[in-house]
């Protein structure tokens, strides 16, 4: 990085506000439609009042996911140009390896083609039926590889952490006491811990290093190793720098390797951190490293390719090394902590602090009156599409499963996640999807609740279908019409 970059990823205005700001520019452009609200009502009916069975020419602004929609720099995209296509020893493999060295200060290097391939590996490798997996919480795909290995999970966020509002900065921090005590009750059983960066399903909510480190010793102490889960670590480290005092005389690239150093293997989704697709395992014990080295040819690919293009690997190495500018890890959070700020002022229920990835809105309190059967967080993502052509994520009931009676389960929290991919969306178009939020909010009593017509029995938030309980996106649609005369 050239000395003279900024490496924040704010200004301060004259009056003492301070702006997050693009430090960016835009070269390569994508035209997005704003239909009229009567085509979004059509539209989000015949998704079956699902988001996921959008077509993106219905959609305005895209906040499905941050992952694998990421714009990439003007270097990566030069990078993809001098790829070295070979099955084994391809060059790109070794500019992988020595950014992410770098990055990590591990050693080894097994290639994956996801995040979710990464944790079927490392499953595959240590989990066994009765192991048991303690982890400050879950991700949908880690728990669903480790179950499908036969272990269970343990969730120990420590109390207040599902609390929507909270002024705890690290609300992804493992309750230590807990983990010493499971691991001390289930000695023999747990292959290993797992901690989570910036974790995913609570808002995106990171943990302290101090937490971390109290994590590792628990587990190191008993002879158990620490996976970390880093693919929100970019932003989970900028949290460290700004929120957490032992940190903030420290270099983003001296908190990476700290926070790294502290786990035994560390794991990622490219598709988040770097800004590219594929993913990743590192180590640098041996034991663990060939614990896992043969599933690698035999679920992803050869070992210097692991299912991705070489393409990918090339923009994936930039992306790893641009990982170490805060203006790059800190421009999704500093918009999001933006928009939730101003969301919360203007009294809408936003999960606080802000987090990564996403603004999250508390649909329970956004929506009073349904109950959870009505499913609160998917109509509230569908009537924000109603208002808006933003789509949105179901993060509540929806998103998980019913248990072996068919009951519905209710879920910690009921989210409506509007995700920020990085550097994609600009300031006025968050400012939009402010607006016709608190819009939405001032209208909230119009919103009725969802029913499936359509009920797959596993992950049923992707393919599922819905119908709204009565005639309520209609009259939505209608004073939308009557509050916004002709416009979109
Ligand atoms: C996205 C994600 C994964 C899975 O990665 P994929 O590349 O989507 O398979 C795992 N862990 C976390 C925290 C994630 O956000």
């Amino acid at each position: 990085m050239n000395p003279a970059t900024s490496s924040v990823s704010a200004i301060s205005l004259r009056s003492g506000e301070s702006l997050p700001i693009e430090f960016h520019k835009v070269r390569v452009v994508q035209r997005v439609n704003l239909a009229p609200v009567e085509r979004r009502l059509a539209a989000i009916r015949e998704a079956g009042f699902n988001t996921f069975l959008l077509p993106t020419r219905d959609v305005f602004l895209d906040m499905l996911t941050d992952s694998g929609t990421n714009a990439m720099s003007d270097t990566q995209v030069a990078a993809m140009s001098v790829a070295d296509d070979a099955y084994a020893g391809s060059a790109s493999f070794e500019r992988l390896l020595e950014a992410a060295r770098e990055l990590f200060g591990k050693e080894r290097l097994l290639p994956a083609h996801q995040g979710r391939a990464a944790e079927h590996v490392i499953c595959q490798a240590f989990v066994k039926p009765g192991s048991v997996v303690p982890m400050n919480y879950h991700f949908t795909t880690t728990r669903a590889h480790i179950e499908l290995a036969g272990g269970e999970i343990r969730e120990l966020l420590r109390p207040g952490s599902v609390e929507p509002r909270s002024t705890e900065p690290f609300k992804g921090n493992i309750d230590v006491l807990a983990l010493e005590r499971v691991l001390d009750e289930n000695k023999g059983r747990v292959p290993f811990v797992r901690m989570e960066a910036s974790t995913n399903l609570i808002g995106g909510q990171p943990f302290s290093l101090a937490n971390l480190r109290a994590a590792s010793v628990a587990a190191r102490s008993r002879g158990v190793p620490l996976v970390l889960d880093a693919s929100l670590l970019g932003e989970n480290v900028w949290f460290m720098k700004r929120r957490e005092a032992a940190c903030s005389g420290m270099t983003i690239p001296q908190i990476f390797r700290e926070a790294s150093a502290l786990a035994d293997i560390v794991y990622f989704s490219a598709r988040k951190i770097s800004s590219s697709r594929g993913g990743a395992i590192m180590t640098s014990d041996d034991k663990l490293y060939y614990a896992m080295r043969d599933l690698i040819p035999l679920f992803e690919g050869f070992l210097t390719y692991g299912g991705m293009s070489t393409k990918e690997i090339e923009s994936m190495a930039v992306g790893l090394r641009e990982s170490c500018d805060e203006a790059v890890i800190g421009q999704s959070p500093a918009f999001i902590e933006h928009l939730a700020t101003r969301l919360d002022a203007a009294g809408v229920p936003v999960v606080l602090p802000p987090g990564a990835l996403g603004c999250h809105v508390d649909a329970r309190a956004f929506l009073p009156q349904l109950g959870p059967a009505d499913y609160p967080a998917g109509a509230l993502v569908a009537a924000f599409f109603i208002a808006s052509g933003v789509r949105g994520m179901e993060r509540g009931m929806i998103s998980s499963s019913r248990d072996a009676e068919g009951k519905e389960i209710p879920a910690d929290m009921e989210l409506m996640r509007l995700a920020l991919p990085r550097r994609v969306y600009t300031l006025s178009q968050i400012r939009f999807v402010e607006d016709r939020l608190e819009w939405l909010h001032e209208n909230r009593e119009l919103v009725g609740g969802l029913r499936f017509v359509e009920e797959p029995p596993v992950l049923r938030f992707f393919t599922g279908r819905l119908e709204a309980v009565g005639d309520w996106p209609e009259r939505l649609a209608a004073k939308y019409r009557r509050d916004f005369g002709g416009g979109l």
